[in-house]
């Protein structure tokens, strides 16, 4: 292939910099293509031995938390779909992009979270970014208050209202919440952003709290549940219906890429705040709608997980099984509210040798996290146990946990601490 590139403009050197930069810092970033239908996956990573031909792994990062992306009948409603559909949506939502699945969609999201309306995004990140963006620009003078820890596409979106203004409050800080909110102008439209699983440290907001503070100081308040939907609550409408205080939430965020296994992102909320960004979000408006192959398996996963409350049970229960493989093994891990695992290990080399050996020669699949995505120092793997977990694929992890944390003289922190 003949590259042609315009090698005196000052960007091509600032590239090599930057990844000269990353690489020396241990964060390039490598890709592992999985070829999966089944929770067991034979991969191959480039740059690192392929397992031995035919060997199977054991996929402990995944972020389809129940495995609904391999339930048969939403892999068929997918088929189906393009069957009846075609293989794309042909369009943006208001220029020939609709089907029947995108608005019967919606409705059933607005029904799991007990809302008027709500909104398909082509992406959890596009969500976040273009709701966040389109509310704190839709008059003067908003003042978003944004938990320390949300996630970069709500960053995005509140970096990207310019004329806004943002006071980030301390992690999951009621108190520092409030304090905030009662120096801001009382007249200022205000907005608190916040998650409700924090994916990293696999902790839980106050949801209940939060918008207690929300009624007092006068403000909007807007719930990310990526990590919670399909997994808590009767239905699966996340910790805002596990806690009975949907209903209070003004705008609950989702994805339809993790507990409900398929791809897309949502916002549901009242009908006049839908109908607004439905009008106005240029994230929502300027972008092809989600092919109807996506949206069809998406409708059945979501159908399928709301009526089936024995996923919710499964997952738990493998959770709390795999905790006290790693507790009787003293393998450290942080004992979280949630279904995520961290497992400590604080040196970003180390932690993608860890993972680099897990895979290679113990047929394990668990995906390094380094910075940026956690602080220098609290480098980690990801543990999310799911449904598909045997007892023996869990104590043959357990076992080359032991092995590797050993041999790499990883210092055994872990406390007991109460089951959360
Ligand atoms: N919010 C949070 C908290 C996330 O962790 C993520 C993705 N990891 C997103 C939003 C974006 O969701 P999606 O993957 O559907 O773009």
């Amino acid at each position: 292939m003949r590259v042609t590139r315009n090698a005196r403009h000052p960007f091509y050197e600032r590239c090599h910099e930057v990844l000269d930069e990353i690489r020396q810092q241990g964060r390039y970033r490598t890709f592992t293509p999985l070829s999966r239908l089944t929770d067991r996956f034979p991969v191959y990573e480039e740059g690192m031995a392929p397992p031995p031909e035919g060997r199977e792994v054991v996929v402990w990062s995944t972020n389809d938390y129940l495995g609904m992306g391999v339930v048969p009948e939403v892999m068929e409603a997918a088929v189906a779909a393009v069957r009846e559909h075609g293989a794309g949506a042909g369009g943006t939502r208001n220029i020939a992009g609709s089907s029947p699945l995108h608005t019967e969609l919606e409705a059933e999201l607005a029904a799991l979270h007990g809302k008027e309306a709500g909104l398909l995004f082509v992406s959890g990140y596009v969500s976040n970014q273009a709701t966040l963006q389109t509310i704190l620009t839709s008059m003067p003078g908003w003042i978003c208050f944004s938990d320390q820890m949300n996630h970069a596409s709500m960053i995005a979106g509140i970096k990207g209202a310019r004329g806004s203004q943002t006071v980030i409050f301390e992690h999951n800080n009621l108190a520092d919440l409030e304090e905030k909110l009662a120096a801001a102008p009382a007249d200022a439209p205000k907005l608190i952003a916040f998650e409700s699983v924090y994916s990293m440290d696999g902790d839980i907001s106050d949801i209940a709290g939060t918008c207690a503070l929300a009624r007092k100081y006068n403000a909007l308040t807007y719930l990310d549940e990526v990590h919670a939907v399909g997994l808590y609550g009767e239905e699966g409408g996340g910790v805002s219906q596990r806690d009975a205080v949907a209903d209070q939430v003004d705008i609950i965020e989702g994805t339809l890429a993790k507990g409900f296994g398929v791809h897309g992102g949502y916002v549901t909320a009242s009908a006049e705040i839908i109908d607004f960004l439905r009008s106005t979000a240029s994230g929502f408006i300027f972008t092809t709608a989600l092919p109807p192959s996506v949206v069809g398996a998406a409708l059945v996963s979501v159908k399928k997980v709301r009526a089936e409350n024995w996923r919710r049970d499964a997952i738990f229960e493998r959770v709390h099984a795999f905790r006290q493989r790693l507790r009787a093994a003293g393998i450290p891990f942080t004992m979280t509210p949630s279904h995520i695992i961290p497992v400590p290990v604080g040196d970003a080399e180390r932690c993608k040798r860890i993972s680099a050996r897990l895979l290679r020669e113990f047929g394990h699949y668990a995906t390094p996290v380094n910075y940026p995505t956690v602080p220098v120092g609290t480098e980690r793997l990801r543990l999310t146990p799911g449904p598909s977990h045997t007892d023996e694929m869990m104590d043959d992890m357990v076992r080359a946990l032991s092995v590797l944390f050993r041999e790499e003289g990883i210092v055994h922190t872990w406390q007991p601490q109460p089951e959360g």
